[in-house]
């Protein structure tokens, strides 16, 4: 790892330490988002991990944006995942659109000045992203859009979209374009659907668009590439969401270690209970064997060479481990782990959540099926 890579690794456990645990019972006792810390990590110029050095990012390969997600999420999911789906926006943009249309919203992401948001999922559409009705129609040199969007990560504050619709009903996949959504302009409504109050620090919610106007320059993957290029970045969103689940067990055991040399039972510290510390060493060997299939996925993506069942190995075992470990961790505290002093509740929330995004545990199955079995639906998972 370069020398930048680890710097930037440490601002960013500065930001999860100084910004965001201290901060994160309270974002969620008051159904808040994080923005604070997003304005720090800006400050950093950490939301630029992955756009180019030439268009003001830092250049970094994949492999330091999964630890920065770990990092970030062992203080909190929400924020994490938050500022990770403004980074996302902001490197597509980066990558895919000239420079004289991705300034338009570029600076703004980079500085923290706007949220971004990726949109695939719809109320009648989830797993089966083939299926969304949120309609484009050809308008003028440009398009119209038409239609809702729900369960969005920021979309309660973001202000840049990336926002996937059909432009020829009835042709599943390859009708479907990508497109820069930008709230202020006209057509443009928020809604509560989607919101949840789990992991508020997440911001999820939905819109409509309601005759909303793209310019022929907005759109950012065409008819036919548009879920092509979705289901390379999911690989790495996959990636990154296996690494956070990883990081919030590895989180929940630090805290259950130290309870566990306080904490007195029958006259011996829980730690001198072998049943009791079983469950400490059960989640231990299930960090070990996460991290493994992790950095296997990394160093795929950054050699940019096939990850599909990598990415999707990793994400089905540490999401599923997550949830099993975290809700046994919680219990090892007995009363004390569902008290607001710690934080096991929150990443048992967190943890649930990302067994659905980016593909749910049943919707990777099916991809590891196709990658070493044979077929499996081409037009299957999300955002
Ligand atoms: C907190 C949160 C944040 C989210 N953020 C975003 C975001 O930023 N952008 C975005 O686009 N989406 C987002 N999503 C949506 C997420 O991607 C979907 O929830 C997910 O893809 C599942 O879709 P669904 O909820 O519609 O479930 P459905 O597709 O209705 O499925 C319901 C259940 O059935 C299972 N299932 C479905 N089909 C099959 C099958 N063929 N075989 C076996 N089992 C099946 C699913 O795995 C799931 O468990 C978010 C969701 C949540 C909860």
């Amino acid at each position: 790892m370069t020398t930048r890579a680890q710097e930037v690794l440490q601002q960013t456990q500065q930001l999860a330490d100084d910004w965001v645990r201290p901060e994160a019972e309270r974002w969620q006792r008051e159904r808040v988002m994080g923005l604070a810390g997003v304005h720090e990590a800006a400050r950093l110029n950490l939301i630029g991990v992955q756009v180019p050095v030439e268009q003001g990012g830092l250049g970094l390969p994949f492999s330091v944006k999964s630890r920065m997600a770990a990092i970030l999420a062992g203080a909190d999911f929400g924020f994490a995942l938050s500022l990770i789906n403004t980074q996302g926006v902001a490197s597509t943009l980066a990558n895919w659109l000239p420079a004289a249309v991705s300034q338009r919203w570029l600076g703004d992401l980079l500085a923290g000045q706007r949220m971004g948001c990726t949109c695939l999922t719809e109320p009648g559409a989830g797993s089966d992203f083939g299926a969304i009705q949120m309609q484009a129609t050809p308008h003028g040199t440009g398009w119209r859009l038409q239609g809702e969007k729900a369960w969005i990560i920021n979309a309660q504050v973001a202000e840049v979209m990336v926002v996937y619709a059909q432009t020829q009903p009835g042709s599943g996949a390859k009708g479907i374009a990508a497109f820069v959504v930008d709230a202020s302009r006209p057509g443009f409504h928020r809604t509560d659907r989607g919101r949840t109050e789990t992991v508020a620090s997440l911001g999820t919610g939905g819109f409509v668009l309601d005759g909303y106007e793209v310019p022929a320059d907005e759109l950012l993957h065409p008819p036919g590439m548009a879920f092509k290029r979705a289901m390379a970045s999911i690989n790495m969103a996959r990636t990154y969401v296996a690494a956070m689940a990883t990081a919030m067990v590895a989180d929940s055991l630090r805290i259950a270690r130290a309870y566990g040399e306080q904490r007195h039972t029958f006259g011996r510290a829980l730690q001198e209970h072998q049943g009791w510390r079983w469950v400490l060493v059960d989640a231990m060997v299930d960090v070990e064997a996460a991290q493994l299939l992790i950095e296997q996925a990394c160093a795929a993506a950054d050699a940019q060479a096939p990850m599909d069942a990598l990415a999707a190995r990793a994400k089905i075992f540490a999401t599923r481990m997550a949830v099993k470990h975290i809700a046994a961790l919680l219990h090892a505290l007995g009363a004390a782990g569902l008290s607001a002093q710690y934080p096991l509740s929150r990443h048992l929330a967190g943890a649930q959540v990302a067994t659905l995004v980016d593909g749910s545990t049943e919707m990777l199955l099916e991809r590891v099926w196709a990658t070493q079995v044979g077929s499996a639906p081409q037009n299957t998972h999300t955002d």
